[in-house]
């Protein structure tokens, strides 16, 4: 498989506290994981870089505007506290719909509902 050329291997379960037997603790797993993800993102930017002429500077500005849509340049995208258009309940950002009252959520990116 192509995962295991990678040294990577695909789990059933994303949650790392499914890993409970594993000699590795929680932040190691993590920490593994987010390692594996840097190499993914830079290899997709090696291929958008190559195929659009986008810069490393313009990478850089680029991030810096989409680190402020959230409002705060801090290096991390808040989501926040979203009120169900229907009844006014608090929604749980990993559900498209209100658990209350079924009303379908629409997000602004993609990106609020992970
Ligand atoms: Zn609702």
């Amino acid at each position: 498989m192509l995962y295991a050329n990678m040294g990577m291997r695909r789990e059933s379960n994303n949650t790392p506290s499914s890993n409970s037997g594993s000699s590795k603790g929680d932040l190691e797993i993590l920490t593994d994981r987010f390692e594996k993800l840097k190499l993914v993102n830079l290899a997709l930017w090696t291929f958008i870089k190559e195929a659009h002429g986008i810069t490393e500077e313009q990478l850089i500005e680029r991030y810096k505007q989409v680190d402020m849509i959230d409002g705060s340049s801090d290096g991390k995208l808040k989501v926040g506290i979203k009120k169900c258009t229907k009844c006014g309940k608090t929604l749980n950002p990993k559900f498209e719909k209100c658990q209350y009252c079924g009303t379908i959520v629409s997000f602004g990116t993609i990106f609020e509902a992970i």
